[in-house]
């Protein structure tokens, strides 16, 4: 029995040693170890065994198993070693190939106009205030001198969640927000989406987004406007514009006007730009109604105020010489990396 288990021994390290790879060492555990292992059938024999010789053939058995198994787990760490450093070898990293490209988006036209007509704002002293897309009809329109049946309704046809709650048409009902919270003097632009039930073209879509900006202050005149107005336009469009008041008509403010800007691309001679005109419509404004500043709790005897509303397109439009409106909302990074 003895001579037996030294043979195992001696027949397994040699084979252990022999093995080359990790499944070959596995193979041998299994064939000397494992349940139909040669090992393990002497262990079964042990019944075979007088009961007197037993203690010592047990133990025989156990340290050749221990015997074994020590060498396996040591060849086994060389080979793992090897087989790690013959990896590394194999894995040469070679840093002179492309890396792979990492695509990332572009800020979109409205947004670059956008941060540029806030700073010029932000420069002068306003602060941006932003309102609810989702609003009552009384700020809409009743609030901004735009009472039920008035003719300006008409043409600000928008969508109504109900009779009292529509989508807003314009951003003006902020400045009505603001002039309720009663903290004066106003210096505000607040920016955001209005909607218009307009069908989509090359200069409507049912979905756009305005400025509005208020100054309401004791002894606030039009020249008030007219200057800070002017001063906008050359921030915007460079030092020489020129800017030119129509008279127009809004409810919310009167007297009102529109402003134009001098075609910033030939100077005002006129060009297909401008149409010939040398003129560009920029804006609306006016001085704020009297009936407006009354009705969100102002004295209009005491003060007065401004106020603008400017498209976000048309001066992201104007100002990277986009021709379709529509293309702002394609969100095509190919379009949009020109900007
Ligand atoms: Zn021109």
């Amino acid at each position: 029995m003895k001579e037996k288990l030294q043979k195992i021994r001696e027949e397994a390290v040699r084979q252990i040693e022999e093995a080359k790879e990790l499944n070959a060492l596995n193979d041998v555990r299994v064939s000397v170890l494992g349940k139909k292992g040669e090992l393990t059938a002497v262990l079964k024999g042990m019944k075979d065994v007088k009961p007197e010789d037993r203690p010592m053939v047990g133990q025989l058995v156990n340290e050749t198993r221990e015997a074994i198994e020590r060498t396996l787990e040591e060849t086994k760490k060389k080979l793992e070693s090897a087989e790690l450093e013959h990896r590394l070898e194999k894995e040469v990293i070679d840093v002179t190939l492309p890396a792979k490209q990492n695509s990332v988006g572009h800020r979109h036209p409205n947004m670059i106009a956008l941060e540029e007509v806030e700073r010029i704002f932000v420069g002068m002293g306003y602060e941006v205030v932003e309102g609810p897309e989702v609003e009552q009809d009384y700020y809409n329109f009743e609030a901004l001198n735009i009472p039920k049946n008035h003719p300006a309704r008409d043409e600000q046809d928008t969508f109504y969640i109900n009779d009292s709650i529509v989508l807003r048409t314009q951003t003006s009902p902020v400045q009505v927000r603001v002039m309720e919270e009663g903290k004066l003097p106003i210096r505000m632009i607040a920016p955001g989406r209005v909607f218009r039930s307009d069908e989509v073209d090359a200069t409507h879509s049912p979905s756009f987004h305005q400025i509005e900006g208020m100054v309401v202050d004791k002894n606030i005149t039009f020249a008030d406007l007219k200057g800070t107005l002017a001063e906008f336009a050359k921030e915007l469009f460079g030092e020489d514009t020129k800017v030119k008041f129509r008279p127009h008509h809004f409810p919310f403010t009167e007297p009102s006007a529109e402003m134009d800007v001098t075609c910033f691309k030939c100077g005002g001679k006129g060009c297909r730009f401008c149409k010939g005109e040398g003129w560009i419509e920029i804006l609306g404004c006016g001085m704020v109604h009297p009936k407006v500043l009354r009705m969100s709790g102002i004295d209009p005897e005491e003060y007065s105020g401004f106020a603008f509303g400017v498209g976000l397109e048309r001066i992201a439009l104007l100002k990277y010489e986009i021709d379709d409106m529509r293309l702002l909302y394609e969100n095509d990074i190919r379009f949009l990396k020109q900007f």
